[in-house]
């Protein structure tokens, strides 16, 4: 999709620092990051949202949390088969949410001790 930062990342038109990639998948740390382990997991097809991404391709939804948790075990966050010492996945949907680039990502967030709820 033109005029959209990720499909660009993807593209290869602006750097991004990957830490992980399938055949459908794409995963780059934050810019911003809010945690010592803070990376975005997308699709490299353009969906604007889970939801819409789900309605579209549900495949390609369990590829993205399956390439997030992949990161995650990268990262020492988890292991193949246990959820220790944890990580948080985020989806902003929407204004409310501040979701300020509309191409589904999933935040993984770790490193620290996550707060809940959260703001
Ligand atoms: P959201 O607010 O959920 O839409 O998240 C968008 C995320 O993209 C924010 O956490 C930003 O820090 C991050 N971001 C924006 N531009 C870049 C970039 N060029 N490279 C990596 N992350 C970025
Ligand atoms: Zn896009």
């Amino acid at each position: 999709m033109t005029d959209c930062l990720f499909c660009a990342m993807v593209a290869g038109d602006i750097p991004a620092d990957v830490v992980h990639e399938t055949e459908r998948t794409f995963a780059f740390r934050d810019i911003a990051p809010q945690a010592p382990t803070h990376v975005l997991v997308i699709p490299k097809d353009h969906h604007a949202t889970a939801g819409l991404l789900v309605g579209a391709d549900p495949t390609l939804l369990a590829e993205v949390v399956a390439a997030a948790h992949a990161v995650a075990v990268q990262e020492g966050l988890a292991t193949e088969d246990g959820p220790e010492p944890g990580y948080r996945l985020v989806a902003n949907t929407g204004p409310a949410a501040g979701q300020t680039v509309h191409h589904v990502h999933l935040h993984v967030l770790g490193g620290r001790d996550l707060a809940w709820p959260p703001g």
